[in-house]
């Protein structure tokens, strides 16, 4: 792949104010001028915070965790995609396997939600993944095109303009990475779906989530469809999460 790999850092429902400052400070001292581009998704109520601590930088950009299917209006706790962009956010995950499974997620509200981003300016990550149950049946390449291809359905010509995340839902947190031959199988089905729905394709980054840390993220990212990463427990901890990024270069 010809495009510059991604490696996005999602926090999780984990942070404060002290602990977000201190991760930020390190970061942003430890980074430089990597090769790829690098992303932080905080949790909403900090993205003003972590907003503030990148005012200065041109290296590290605002993700969120989560955006509304809705415009606006009378949905409580909903946070629309036009407020995630008032706070300066450049990138959104779209359909994380813990949102699909604690609240209920449908393909469907996945996929509204991806037209939001995009109708904002902001770059949805669209996460995909099977159970391990799934995989244990054979299901996973039907699993992963049957959520991508509602995410394709409803967003027709804009599609070029996503990411997408593969995350095995067995390797999320669990310690168990996907091998590098395991995950470029999946990659490389992707990109086949990706490559029916638009000539762009090959410009569209297939990141892959799941237990990737700073001693597996070199052998992920040399697969050919690998183009780069989402990191979820590694993004806490500022060295782990640097060593990824060098690992992308
Ligand atoms: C994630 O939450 O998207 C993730 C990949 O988590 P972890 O890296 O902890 O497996």
């Amino acid at each position: 792949m010809n495009t510059k790999k991604l490696i996005a850092g999602n926090w999780k429902m984990n942070g404060c104010l002290a602990a977000n400052q201190t991760l930020m400070h390190e970061l942003l001292s430890g980074v430089g001028q990597p090769a790829c581009d690098v992303a932080v998704c905080p949790p909403a109520p900090y993205l003003a915070q972590v907003r503030q601590l990148l005012a200065a930088s041109r290296v590290i950009d605002l993700g969120a965790q989560d955006v509304s299917q809705h415009e606006g209006g009378a949905f409580t706790g909903d946070v629309s995609a036009t407020m995630l962009r008032d706070f300066g956010v450049r990138y959104c995950l779209c359909g994380h396997s813990e949102r699909r499974l604690h609240q209920g997620e449908t393909d469907v509200q996945v996929a509204l939600k991806v037209k939001r981003a995009l109708a904002a300016g902001i770059t949805p990550i669209v996460c995909v993944g099977e159970t391990l149950r799934e995989r244990e049946e054979g299901m996973t390449e039907f699993i992963v095109k049957r959520q991508l291809s509602a995410v394709i359905h409803l967003n027709g010509h804009c599609i070029s303009e996503i990411v997408v995340a593969y995350e095995p839902v067995w390797a999320i947190g669990t310690g168990q990475t996907a091998t590098p031959a395991q995950a470029q199988s999946v990659h490389a089905v992707l990109r086949a779906q990706l490559k029916a729905a638009t000539d762009q394709a090959g410009r569209i980054r297939i990141l892959y989530g799941g237990s990737m840390n700073a001693a597996n993220a070199a052998e992920l990212l040399a697969q050919p469809d690998i183009d780069g990463g989402l990191i979820g427990g590694a993004s806490l901890k500022a060295l782990d999460f640097l060593k990824i990024v060098a690992a992308a270069g």
